[in-house]
This record gives structure tokens, sequence and C-alpha cells, in this order.
């Protein structure tokens, strides 16, 4: 199926996609879509920027457009969760993309708000609502939302909802909802916890995995640069005199982290912003507006602000520090390579980190091409790439991974132009 119209949507649905530029499904969407059109309940599992939204949007909208119905009061027909305010907006958008000039209404629902706007949205009915979780449970409490006419149900990004600690509200928000309904479930990971959640939740689900070989991951150059930890911040100033870097997401571990990050680039002039759980509403969309926009070359940000962020065009994602969890890391290096596009992902590690380091080369079964300069006063005149460590002995590995283990070191550009790492010929190499 390499068309939209020949997996059966409504007319309406495929001359949006043609406004919008969707010239044919993604994986995922050719995968997910005639099951959810036929009323399955589904699990997908898909990293980031796969097309995740458009494959449950389109037809859920499908459906709704066949079977017209008013918009039940205080309920939603509709019921979307989603782990951040962010990921809530912009799930909401798409389906407005969507079904642009179409007789729906769609609202969203989050912390951090005041309620009276919500309240109104949720009294008239709605068709589709996108909540998180926390919030939508504040409204079933107070009485101003019930779920009595929810027909579909979706969980997105469930591994971080339940990284966030949502399981309570998420099981409160179940009991409320109808037997009879479809469900939708999405994560990128699907470990034990998980799958028990999912069959809990999934009558009889049809499962719908990305093959590896679509992993965002592939797509993403990967570096890491072994750095002392006092020189972190030099090192990121530095990176950002390539002009090729012309919009990048610096992550940090903490949301000080990331105050301190994005003073120290603007110090150096480089406009950065930040955006974190500690930052009101109006804060975080402004940052996200301006750095759309191209106002900001940096948004520095905390994993939880991050998490989902569609934006176009990210050319670098920045790791100032390594993840504690290695799943982490794939949705960092996700935010860019988006939509089939190219991106570079190059990780700041200090000693200490090694072992972070090593989790994350487990996990995405890859060996990330290592520039070392610790010890490093000023810019460095020839750094050396790490000889690679042999790569676990498998007879079917790829040829240029066996070459690798040669390791020879590689000489950093004197050219004036370019950076140093420039030349670092980025691979990942696969070591399965
Ligand atoms: P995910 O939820 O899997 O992370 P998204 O749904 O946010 O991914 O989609 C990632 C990007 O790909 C978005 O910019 C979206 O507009 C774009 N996209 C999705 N489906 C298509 C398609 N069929 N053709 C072109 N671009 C697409
Ligand atoms: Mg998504």
């Amino acid at each position: 199926m390499d068309n939209f119209l020949a997996l059966g949507l409504a007319a309406p649905l495929v001359s949006a996609l043609g406004r919008i530029g969707f010239a044919k499904p993604t994986p995922i969407q050719a995968q997910a879509i005639p099951a959810l059109l036929a009323g399955r309940d589904l699990i997908g599992v898909a990293q980031t920027g796969t097309g995740k939204t458009a494959a449950f949007a389109l037809p859920i909208l499908h459906r709704l457009l066949a079977n017209p119905r008013r918009a039940p009061q205080g309920s939603a027909r509709v019921l979307i969760l989603s782990p951040t305010r962010e990921l809530a907006s912009q799930i909401a958008q798409s389906f407005r993309d969507l079904s642009q000039g179409l007789p729906l209404s769609i609202a969203v629902v989050f912390g951090g708000v005041p309620h009276g706007a919500q309240i109104k949205a949720l009294a008239r009915g709605l068709d589709v609502l996108v909540a998180t979780p926390g919030r939508l449970v504040d409204h079933l409490d107070n009485g101003v939302a019930n779920l009595r006419g929810v027909e579909y149900f979706v969980l997105d990004e469930v591994d971080q909802m339940l990284d966030l600690g949502f399981i309570k509200p998420i099981r409160r928000i179940v009991r409320d909802l109808p037997l009879k309904r479809q469900n939708l479930f999405f994560s990128a990971t699907m470990p034990s916890d998980i799958r028990r959640l999912a069959a809990e939740l999934l009558r009889n689900p049809i499962e719908v995995a990305v093959t590896p070989a679509a992993k965002t991951a592939d797509r993403v150059e990967q570096r890491v640069i072994l750095v002392d930890e006092p020189r972190k911040r030099d090192m990121l100033v530095e990176l950002f005199k390539d002009q090729a870097m012309s919009r990048a997401i610096v992550f940090t571990r903490t949301k000080r982290g990331a105050d301190r990050v994005a003073k120290a680039l603007d110090e150096a002039g480089v406009d950065a912003l930040a955006i974190h759980g500690n930052k009101s509403q109006g804060q975080r969309e402004r940052a996200l507006a301006a750095f759309r926009g191209g106002a900001a070359r940096a948004l520095v940000a905390t994993d939880i602000a991050a998490r989902g962020i569609d934006i176009d065009g990210v050319t670098h994602v920045v790791n100032f520090e390594l993840p504690e969890v290695a799943e982490a890391y794939v949705h960092r290096i996700g935010r860019t390579a988006r939509a089939g596009r190219e991106g570079i992902a190059i990780s700041l590690c200090a000693p200490s980190d090694r072992d972070l380091l090593r989790g994350i080369e487990k996990l995405t079964r890859l060996q990330i091409a290592t520039v070392d300069r610790r010890g490093h006063k000023g810019p460095a005149p020839s750094p050396v790439v790490r000889k690679a460590a042999p790569p676990t002995p498998n007879r079917a590995a790829p040829r240029d991974a066996r070459s690798r283990k040669q390791g020879a070191p590689m000489r950093a550009s004197r050219s004036a132009r370019r950076p140093w790492w420039a030349e670092l010929q980025a691979r990942a190499v696969p070591v399965v």
C-alpha cells in the first residue's frame, strides 16, 4: 500500500494529506491504518519520528466522519492521553490539520494553565480531547468531565507516561471508560511491565512494529566526544562555531543545568533558550515558537520537556550530559532526522559517564565514533578517534564493521572554515 487512497481513507482526509504534503504513508501508517479502520485494537511499537500521530489520527477521523454524531456533553468521542503538554498540543494540531474544513471540535486539556477555558470546552462536548493524565483526573474528580461518550481511547508514548509516574491516573481514567471502545496503544519500547498493561487494556490487539531498519537512530550520524566535565561548556561553545549547526537541541539532565547551559551559550553569543518543567506554560510555548521560527539557534531542554516535540529542520542534537536511562538517548536523537531526513547527534561524555555510554551502545547495538578531547585546554590540534573496541564476534557482521577493528586514527581538519570535528567521519557501526 503506497498511497493513502488505497488504504481506504475518506476523500476529505486524502485531500488534507495532499495539502499538508504527505504523499505516501510511512511504514507504521501503512500497517496500522487498515487494522484501525476495521475497528481492531492495536499495539504500535515504533521509535519517534516514524509518523505515529497520523497513523492513529487518520483512521479515527475517518470513523468519526463515517458515523457522525453529536459530541457528548462533558465528554468526548475520542480521548488521547499524552505524557506532556507540548506533545498534547502537537497531537491536537495534527488533528486540526488533518480535519481542516470539517465540523469537528478538538480541544486540549493539560496542567499549568487555568481551568476555566478547559471546563467550557468540555461542557460543550468534544469530538477529540487530547489530555495529559493529571489534569484530566482533576476534571473527572470535579465532575466537570466524564468519559461516558468515549468511543476511541489512545495512549501515546506509554513508556514515557509510565516513566513520569502516570500509571495511577491512567488506571483512574480507564476505570471511567465505557467497556465498548477501540483501544490504541503506542510505545517506543515494550518492556514487560508495559506489555502487561497493554494486555489488561486491549482486546485481541493486532501488533504493529516498524522494522528495526527504519529506526531513527540509523539515520542519525552519531558522535561522542570524551571531555573532562569542567570543559564541557567550552566544548559546547566550540561546537556552535560550526554554522551548519543552525538549529540544535541541547539536552541536560537537570532543570538548573538547562538554565546554566542556556546562559553560558547566550554569553558566548549563541542565542539560546531553556525549556523545562519549572517554566510556565507561556514561557515554554514562547521558547518553542522562537526556536521553531529560527530566532534562537539552541533550545536547551530536559528530557521531559523535549519528549515528542516535532520541530522541522533540527540539524543537531547535543547531549550535554548523557541520559541516565539508555532509552532516553534514542528519544533524544530522534528529535533530529525526522520524517526521513538526516541529522547529527553529538554526545559530550565525561570520564564518569563511560558506563552510561556503554549502556547506550548496548541498547542501540551501535558503536559510536568517539573523539578523545580529555586533557585539552584550548582547541585540540589533532583529535584521535578512539580505537574501536572489538565488536562482539559475529560472523554476520557487515564487512565495514570488521574493517573498523583496525580503527585507524583520523586526523583533524586544519582548515579554518571547518571545525576540527567535521572531518571525523561519523559512523555508527552495527555490532550485532
Ligand atoms: P512520532 O509520533 O512517531 O514521533 P510524528 O507523528 O510526530 O512521529 O511524525 C514525525 C514527522 O513526520 C512529523 O513532522 C510529521 O509531520 C511527518 N510525517 C508523518 N507522516 C508523514 C508522511 N506520511 N509523509 C511525510 N511526512 C510525514
Ligand atoms: Mg508521537
